[in-house]
């Protein structure tokens, strides 16, 4: 069972175009997504807003697949920075788990 953590967003490091609050779980990102990286925008806000640092954990791979393509971006009628929001954890998980 995952653990809330309720720090997570304050440890995740933040910059000013981060904003997974803005996420409706519309989906488009997820359809548009030209590998297939099925929900991984919508879940990784989710993990984020949430605090569940385990999960994102768990999924860690995941985020380095992504193309930083910003398709999704384009097309995403909040504006949620992801490809953004996925750097932001990319560099999470090198701090936290690859100690870089
Ligand atoms: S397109 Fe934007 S609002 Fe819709 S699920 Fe993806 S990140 Fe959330
Ligand atoms: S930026 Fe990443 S998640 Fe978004 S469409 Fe491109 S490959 Fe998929």
């Amino acid at each position: 069972m995952s653990k809330l953590n309720p720090e997570f967003i304050v440890e995740f490091g933040t910059d000013e175009e981060f904003n997974p609050n803005a996420c409706i779980n519309c989906g488009t990102c997820s359809g548009l997504c030209p590998i297939g990286l099925d929900a991984l925008p919508r879940k990784l806000c989710r993990y984020i807003v949430l605090g569940l640092e385990d999960k994102l954990i768990e999924e860690k791979e995941s985020y380095f697949q992504c193309l930083l393509c910003k398709l999704c971006v384009e097309n995403c009628p909040t504006q949620v920075n992801i490809s953004s929001n996925v750097r932001t954890a990319r560099n999470y998980i090198n701090r936290k788990i690859y100690k870089i």
